[in-house]
């Protein structure tokens, strides 16, 4: 064998190649497989991506406990029995069990079962059509695509700025999602729902949080109520929100770190959290062998084509349309779809009610943040509506006007407001916030992506006596207005 002949990478075809077996790259893979299409996936990590192990799931067997807790607390007959703390060690067992104890063979498994090859390794494409998988030995393989390459990297948190942070070893959402102990004290940075999330699960489980918020409140991609709620109860619950703040620097020495505000404060903790933002992961995955700019979100159209490459997908965090794992999975079906459609020689109908546009990325997207109380919401906040151009009105009820909510916990605080179109009579948005929200959304996700009419809203009847009820309290309010 010559010099030449032995450093040559073994060559394989796919229809198909997945980069990324996040849910989104698994969910690309199950409708191109199911189709009859040879599909390779490479991941670098763990099969289920960010979401099984860093995020969704580890996150929210965080807060199960914290929220059910919290809702016994507000029921008498039933208050009395939960009074103590949170088991923090069988809250934190639990939420290990939900990642498998970061280890992949169930999805593997699940993948292997679609029929799909999985190769482990990094992914990177070093031309059209082309990935070549560098795996742990530094084995190198070269996959090449018939029809599409479906980048679907995700996102990983971004850091601040700031300097000697690596010394300080902060926590991401990473370590904030996995760690085996509770901190006695945590620092959490910002204000999304990553910070809110977070800070609310950790109070719960024993550490005093301070949260650290650059702007104004929680949660502003929604409704300016839901983060003024969340922040409430989380204040209630023991921690301390500061707004208007930044870290100015930030060190740790025997352990301790020590935030410096910008405002000259100084504040003590265990654990820093920077919950800052999320950036793609596309950095070193060979987008400039095809003329793209490493680092940067993928462009794509309805289809989760990248502008300009025929052949290319970005489905998920990656094309930054909507960082949620619903809606990954939601375009993973779709650009499924479409690779299927188009390896098929035919073209992609572009209708907005077709399998092959995801067009709810656009105005209907859902987002539960699992805090005591909830807050969920579909589709355009009011400033969102009104920066679009619609013609819409707001209508706000106070959630604790309806029977169902009353039964549901004493005290029962949420609210609600809806966004109409006073134009097209219907939907553009909803948002709720209070106790056990987030399983009333999808009746308002139906409601904006069907674009439902107004009038014919109020032939969907809620039960009685359930939160539900909220629908018939927001249609009352919009036709008194
Ligand atoms: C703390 C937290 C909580 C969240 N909670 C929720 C929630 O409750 N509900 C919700 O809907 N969303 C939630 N999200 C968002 C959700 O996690 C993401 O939207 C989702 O994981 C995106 O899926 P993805 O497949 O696009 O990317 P990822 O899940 O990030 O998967 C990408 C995969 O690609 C692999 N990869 C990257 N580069 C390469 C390469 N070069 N070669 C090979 N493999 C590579 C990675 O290892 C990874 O496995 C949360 C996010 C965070 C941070």
């Amino acid at each position: 064998m010559t010099e030449t002949q032995s450093t040559q990478p073994e060559s394989t075809a796919y229809d198909v190649v997945v980069l990324g077996a996040g849910p989104v790259g698994e969910n690309v893979a199950d409708r191109t497989r199911a189709a009859g299409l040879t599909t390779a996936v490479v991941e670098s990590e763990l099969v289920g991506g960010e979401c099984s192990y860093w995020a969704c799931m580890p996150s929210k067997a965080l807060l199960r406990p914290v929220i059910a807790r919290a809702d016994a607390l507000r029921v008498p007959g039933l208050s009395r029995s939960v009074q103590g703390p949170l088991d923090a060690d069988a809250v934190l067992a639990r939420r290990n069990s939900f990642t498998s104890d970061w280890k992949d063979d169930g999805q593997v498994q699940w993948l292997e079962g679609t029929g799909a090859d999985l190769y482990r390794g990094q992914g990177r494409l070093t031309g059209p059509r082309t990935v070549t998988v560098t795996d742990a030995d530094g084995g190198r393989r070269v996959l090449t695509a018939r029809h599409a390459v479906a980048v679907c990297t995700g996102s990983r948190a971004r850091l601040p700025d700031l300097p000697g942070l690596d010394e300080v070893r902060p926590w991401t959402s990473r370590e904030a999602t996995s760690a085996q102990s509770v901190p006695d004290r945590l620092v959490v940075v910002g204000g999304g729902v990553v910070a809110t999330e977070m800070a609310c699960a950790w109070q719960a489980l024993g550490s005093r949080v301070t949260v650290l918020v650059r702007g104004g409140g929680l949660l502003n991609r929604m409704e300016p109520f839901a983060g003024e709620m969340v922040a409430e109860a989380l204040t209630e619950a023991g921690a301390r929100i500061r707004t208007g703040t930044s870290v100015k620097s930030v060190t740790r020495e025997n352990g301790t770190v020590l935030v410096v505000t910008d405002d000259g404060d100084r504040i003590e903790a265990d654990e820093i959290l920077f919950a800052t933002g999320r950036a793609p992961r596309t950095e070193d995955i060979g987008l400039e062998t095809i003329g793209l700019e490493p680092g940067s979100w993928l462009t794509v159209d309805d289809s989760l084509r990248v502008t300009g490459h025929d052949w290319l997908y970005a489905v998920g965090d990656v094309n930054h349309r909507a960082l949620l794992t619903h809606q990954g999975k939601y375009q993973a079906r779709i650009a499924g779809a479409a690779i299927v459609t188009r390896a098929a020689g035919e073209p992609v109908p572009a209708e907005d009610w077709g399998a092959h546009a995801a067009t709810a990325d656009h105005a209907a997207v859902p987002q539960v943040v699992f805090t005591d109380p909830e807050a969920a919401s579909v589709g355009l906040s009011l400033a969102e509506a009104q920066r679009a151009g619609h013609r819409v009105r707001a209508v706000d009820v106070d959630l604790s006007s309806v029977s169902g909510a009353a039964l549901y916990a004493d005290g029962y605080k949420g609210r609600a407001r809806m966004i109409v179109d006073l134009e097209d009579e219907i939907l553009r948005g909803l948002t709720l916030v209070g106790p056990g929200v987030g399983e009333l959304i999808h009746s308002a996700t139906i409601a904006v992506a069907a674009q439902v009419p107004i009038a014919r809203l109020w032939h969907a009847v809620p039960s009685y006596p359930t939160i539900s009820e909220i629908w018939l309290r927001l249609l009352e309010a919009h036709r008194d207005a």
